[in-house]
């Protein structure tokens, strides 16, 4: 694999990163991942815009202009052949090379490092097909979920239990309400109604999200954005999640409770194939 680090593409063992590193050391760090089917890319313009806004909430500087991270991840997906796939950007505040909890000055170069994964299959994936299998779990994550930071180790523990559980995901409880998923926003639907938390510092603002709402909306469909407890999650009709790496993902299991008949509902279905379509047209 190519992967891409301040200014260089290099094959993946000859890239570098310092020891002093913040996001290292820190996880003084943010991220977006962004989707690449048939080639293209899917939102760029959603995650540069996310991205530039994390930076601002955390006084980082901008590593390069939009115009040059859309280059650098064309050039990542044509190097390394990605027709169906992912692109992952993280950029630090990079390091003055000691160990410090104030922030470096801020004319310290931030760490900009891109790379693939490639998934063939990723639109037309199996676990889609089948739905996913979800167990609830407290969150006690830091309070400004809002900045897509690197500290991924409690969803990453979050993502054990499930698999110890014999599930595929969690979904964090916070106050009694759902807040996300592990990696993604939550939804259910119940008598037609599609109901997800509105957006705060509490959650992620999903790229994906803001365009399966506004395509549910364009589709005619009813949306409620509120909070919402797990037991009702688990009587609704349906349920799914989303997410730039797994687009809409149906939910067919709660805590052991089977949702409808068991399989991906008819909303979250055609939710993804409308999500699929139109984000590929639009590709760049
Ligand atoms: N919520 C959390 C905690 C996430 O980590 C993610 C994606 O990584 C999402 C929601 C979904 O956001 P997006 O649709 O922008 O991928």
């Amino acid at each position: 694999r190519t992967v891409y680090v301040n200014g260089d593409y290099l094959p993946e063992d000859e890239a570098k990163v310092s020891v002093f590193d913040r996001g290292f050391l820190m996880a003084d760090a943010v991220y977006e991942v962004t989707s690449v089917l048939g080639g293209k890319l899917i939102d760029f313009e959603g995650h540069a815009v996310r991205l530039k806004r994390s930076l601002d909430e955390l006084e980082m500087a901008e590593p390069c202009s939009k115009e040059e991270l859309l280059e650098i991840h064309r050039k990542l997906v044509e190097l390394n052949g990605i027709d169906e796939g992912l692109v992952y950007l993280q950029v630090s505040r990079g390091s003055d090379g000691d160990r410090d909890f104030v922030f470096p000055s801020a004319d310290t170069t931030p760490t900009i490092v891109l790379f693939t994964q490639n998934k063939p299959g990723l639109a037309d994936s199996p676990a889609s097909r089948k739905g996913a299998k979800i167990i609830s779990i407290e969150d006690i994550r830091w309070g400004r979920r809002d900045i897509k930071t690197v500290q991924l180790l409690y969803p990453s523990m979050g993502k054990m239990m499930a698999k110890k559980a014999g599930a595929d995901d969690a979904w964090m409880i916070e106050d009694g309400h759902v807040t996300e998923g592990t990696s993604n926003n939550a939804y259910f639907v119940k008598d037609g109604v599609i109901v997800t938390r509105p957006l705060s510092n509490d959650i992620l603002h999903g790229i994906t999200r803001k365009a399966v709402l506004r395509m549910a909306a364009e589709a005619q469909l009813k949306i409620e954005e509120r909070l919402f407890t797990i037991e009702e999650a688990k009587e609704a009709d349906e349920a799914f999640t989303t997410s730039a790496s797994a687009f809409v993902m149906p939910v067919v299991e709660i805590d052991g409770v089977a949702l409808g008949d068991g399989t991906p509902g008819p909303i979250a279905k055609r939710l993804r194939e409308i999500y699929l379509e139109e984000s590929m047209n639009a590709a760049i």
